[in-house]
């Protein structure tokens, strides 16, 4: 028999995630001989043995690779005979050379494991921290790479014999799981309370004390959990007064599928997105009638995750569904340690803590998506996602840091075609954020080992952002490429329409209803059409008092606002006659905003798009055929400008017939997607692509679908990048 010996290169997410006991088992298959080692740059192969089983190893790989590894490339070569036959070796780790290997994500527990905590005969029955190849912790515990337990927060462990031995056995499920551990030698759970009393049952302390209405800190993967009853009204009433969040909607977490099919309506795609290995919480239509209501008052779904930790498991199981948001103050970031949550504890926000000693490295709030019919849209891109790279194509070589944006901040690092997305990191309103996003840039650094010296950010010249950087990006342009860049547009000739809340402008006001367009020079774009601008009498003021927008969209037109005092009418039109404080603004979120305080659903918003988010849920809950109101768009001149006094004319006329406010939040919504529908018509690119904060609207999205399938136009959402301010760093990445 001919003998050949191979070289054999992956790259890609392939550390982490079971690849060399695979590569073992498949050797052993097929009787190779060789090795397989980890090195900085990915996985690297020798086998040697008959042509035809080189071959067919090598197919193997292809076709199937551990299930939550990603190759990226894959190579083969054929180097001289080395006559090693009979053995096999999985050689340790090598930490030198330049660092292109993925680190892996955080994964949920597998099935496997779960049968392990489940076991009372295995060792690792009830344990917590139970892991292995398949599952467990990664980006969250890894300070540098190579993936090895002396570079992760596990290195103050020391492993028992027996998971030394799982941990060096090719065979076992555990070889090389660098998380590994057992009750004997690994993390151990413990209860931080106000008293300090020890808790010897610290599982079933928290059960019992949620059960009777406590509020709990629980350590999670990337930071801790604010979690309790929410079958208990009178628990989620003080949740929402010390979170001060009266209206905003909690994620809740559930046993299992089957209890998440008893509360809202799943789809196909939706159940493989909460059993994924991301187990990211997926906003679900709520069934009529379902216990919810009071955890999201003002729309018509429920945020659901299923457990992702051993941990949660053990808790579920013996709590069926938790309410768990993240634990922070407002605008602060996700608490990670016994430091900050004995700070929650004695602000009272939470009545006690399960902790354990497994530190986190890098924080990372749970993910959040949605599905527009079976396409997924990424809400809140973290733990899950995190730090999976994008590519790229047609982008030219260069590192960038590009700063985001100051709301739902996130950055990226690019390294040539690959663009690194971090976390959620928060509004930089408060420093925590800003230290937050200033070392995960610095990790960000270090581990993919890289020192950009281009630095983009926001063109907006209030964000402190916009001082370090050389490179300045549009908001709305941002927004564009990152969709752009997501679905391999560039250089194509490319209608942007932005549904958005809040960008600068290049003419120095705030943009927020633009339709952009680039072509063969995606660094440049001209705006071709914009929402004619209104005053925002008070400016930020306007954000939250919403009636302030129905005054200045409709004081040119007859209308009594005989639901608005005397007085607040005569300060909005002075401070309006006065320009003071009253920037000018294009922004549909704005216009959202105002139309949901004229129709009278809201005029008062306390958190961020409270009123659209309401609009919506009228919207949906309109039952009947309508039309939308007139868009009139006046295509004199560039940009061509779409006149809203029509539209609030006709909302007034509508007020004044007694229309339901239901079909008035519909009309709307039509009158949006008509809009986009005349530009498009008068512009007729090639290809259109949307982004904004606006589409996080889904009823908006499915309804705008609706009308562009009917027109045979090619267009495309962001999915895997936030179509929010989340996604802006993204784009920022690409100039
Ligand atoms: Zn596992
Ligand atoms: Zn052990
Ligand atoms: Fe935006």
């Amino acid at each position: 028999m001919s003998l050949v010996r191979r070289l054999i290169k992956i790259s890609g997410i392939v550390q982490g995630v079971g690849m060399r006991p695979t590569i073992y088992r498949y050797a052993l298959e097929w009787n190779l001989s060789g090795f397989v080692a980890n090195t900085a740059q990915g996985v690297v192969i020798e086998v040697e043995g008959g042509q035809f089983e080189v071959d067919a190893f090598f197919e193997k790989i292809k076709t199937s690779p551990p299930p939550i590894a990603r190759i990226e490339r894959l190579t083969q070569q054929d180097i001289p005979i080395k006559n090693d036959r009979d053995v096999f070796r999985i050689d340790m780790s090598r930490g030198s050379g330049e660092k292109l290997t993925e680190i892996s994500p955080d994964i949920a527990t597998c099935k496997d494991c779960q049968n392990d905590i489940n076991d009372p005969k295995n060792r690792r029955f009830q344990y917590a921290f139970t892991n292995c190849t398949n599952c467990g912790p990664r980006f969250t515990i890894i300070h540098d790479r190579p993936y090895d337990r002396p570079l992760t927060s596990m290195k103050h462990f020391k492993m028992c014999k027996e998971c030394a031995e799982e941990y060096h056995d090719p065979c076992d499920r555990r070889f090389h799981a660098q998380p590994n551990a057992c009750p004997v030698c690994g993390p151990k759970l413990y209860i931080i309370a106000k008293m300090n009393e020890s808790c010897e049952m610290p599982l079933e302390y928290t059960v019992n004390e949620l059960k009777k209405g406590g509020i709990a800190a629980i350590k999670g993967l990337g930071g801790f959990n604010i979690a309790c009853d929410p079958l208990n009204p009178a628990t989620v009433e003080r949740l929402r007064k010390i979170k001060r969040r009266k209206n905003k909607s909690f994620a809740l977490m559930m046993r299992d599928i089957e209890l998440v099919r008893a509360h809202c309506e799943v789809s196909t795609e939706e159940e493989i997105a909460l059993k994924s290995s991301i187990s990211p919480i997926v906003l679900l239509k709520k069934i009529h009638g379902n216990s919810f209501q009071n955890i999201s008052p003002d729309n018509n779904y429920l945020g659901v995750m299923l457990p992702y930790t051993p941990l949660h498991h053990l808790l579920l199981s013996k709590t069926n569904v938790l309410v768990m948001t993240s634990a922070n103050k407002v605008d602060e970031p996700i608490a990670i340690n016994d430091q900050e949550v004995k700070k929650l504890l004695e602000d009272k926000i939470v009545d006690f803590a399960l902790s354990h000693d497994r530190e986190i490295v890098h924080r990372a709030d749970d993910s959040i998506v949605q599905f527009l019919r079976e396409k997924m849209q990424v809400i809140r891109r973290s733990r899950g996602f995190v730090p999976t790279p994008f590519y790229v194509e047609n982008l030219e070589n260069g590192s960038v840091l590009s700063l985001g944006a100051n709301m739902k901040n996130t950055f990226a690092i690019r390294k040539d075609e690959n663009i690194y997305l971090s976390q959620h990191i928060g509004e930089l309103i408060d420093y925590r954020n800003y230290d937050f996003q200033k070392n995960e840039i610095l990790d960000f650094k270090t581990l993919l080992d890289i020192s950009p010296k281009n630095i983009s950010a926001d063109a907006h010249p209030g964000y402190e952002n916009y001082n370090s950087s050389n490179q300045l990006v549009y908001h709305h342009h941002a927004h564009m490429l990152s969709v752009m860049g997501e679905h391999n547009l560039l250089g194509k000739n490319v209608l942007g329409v932005i549904c958005d809340g809040t960008g600068y402008g290049s003419d120095g006001k705030i943009w927020g209803f633009e339709f952009l367009s680039a072509g063969k020079d995606y660094r440049h774009f001209e705006r071709v059409a914009h929402l004619r601008y209104f005053p925002l009498p008070g400016g930020e003021m306007a954000i939250k008092e919403i009636d302030r927008i129905s005054f200045a969209l409709s004081r040119d037109i007859e209308n009594d606002f005989s639901n608005m005092g005397h007085d607040r009418r005569k300060m909005l039109e002075t401070v309006i006659k006065n320009g003071v404080n009253t920037p000018l603004t294009s922004s549909l979120g704005r216009l959202f905003d105002g139309v949901a305080a004229l129709i009278g659903i809201v005029s008062l918003a306390d958190y961020e798009a409270r009123a659209a988010i309401l609009l919506q849920k009228y919207a949906e809950n309109f039952k009947g055929k309508t039309e939308g109101y007139i868009p009139h768009v006046i295509d004199e001149d560039t940009p061509m400008i779409i006149d809203f006094a029509p539209l609030i004319g006709e909302i007034i006329l509508d007020l004044g017939s007694g229309v339901s406010k239901e079909e008035m939040a519909m009309k709307f919504h039509l009158w949006v997607v008509d809009v986009i529908g005349c530009v498009v018509d008068k512009i007729s690119p090639e290809y259109v692509v949307f982004s904004g904060g606006c589409f996080q609207n889904s009823h908006l999205c499915i309804l705008l679908m609706d009308f562009l399938d009917k027109t045979g136009m090619t267009y495309y959402f962001n999915q895997n990048i936030p179509i929010n301010d989340a996604g802006v760093a993204f784009g920022q990445a690409m100039i």
